[in-house]
């Protein structure tokens, strides 16, 4: 298959089959990361989004801890002023200690897992794409192997005879917070750049 035949999301597929580590991690990881950095560079003063976030009772801990990696310290003043002033301390006021009811984030990580492992589904019935996979790409990090399983049985079907063999990284979910930023990211495609262009060489 001609490579410009192929969907962003497959040729995104086969960009994270060189990834060191969980393939699904880095393609949720980076979606994930460009979604925070649009909401805090471009959506921040958007009243709607503010007023989702408010209602949710702001982040959970772990995307919290994710937002304060992105040096951008006016869009999350704003995003906190808002909580703080519009959901934390009127609840205070009522004697009650309100914490996060649902996070946004934690929203979109599932929507972006369910996304990329039904694309995956498809990327892997181009038998040369299969193949990539075969070669290159590490073992799936344990969480994301169970929801795989879940959400597409015959996926894991597929791919679960492979799996044993498969190069395994320490684990990036045990850290929570992923190490994803942009110079790790910048260093790994212009690596991976680097792997192809050897090839044709
Ligand atoms: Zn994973
Ligand atoms: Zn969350």
């Amino acid at each position: 298959m001609e490579k410009n035949n192929k969907s962003l999301l497959h040729l995104s597929w086969e960009t994270a089959f060189f990834w060191e580590g969980c393939p699904l991690c880095f393609l949720v990881q980076k979606s994930l990361r460009s979604y925070m950095e649009n909401i805090l560079y471009e959506s921040v003063n958007d009243p709607s989004l503010r007023k989702e976030i408010r209602e949710k009772g702001g982040f959970c801990e772990e995307h919290s801890l994710q937002l304060f990696s992105f040096n951008d310290l006016l869009g999350i003043s704003i995003i906190y002023e808002d909580i703080i002033k519009n959901y934390t301390l009127p609840n205070l006021r009522k004697k009650i200690i309100a914490n996060n009811i649902s996070c946004i984030f934690c929203e979109k990580e599932k929507e972006y897992e369910r996304l990329y492992i039904l694309a995956l589904e498809e990327v892997l019935r181009n038998k040369d794409s299969f193949e990539l996979w075969k070669e290159n790409a590490y073992d799936f990090c344990q969480p994301h192997k169970e929801l795989i399983k879940n959400t597409a049985p015959n996926l894991y079907k597929k791919i679960e005879p492979f799996l044993n063999t498969k190069k395994r990284k320490y684990p990036e979910y045990i850290y929570k917070a992923f190490p994803w930023d942009r110079d790790f990211a910048e260093l790994f495609l212009k690596k991976l750049q680097m792997m192809r262009y050897n090839k044709i060489k």
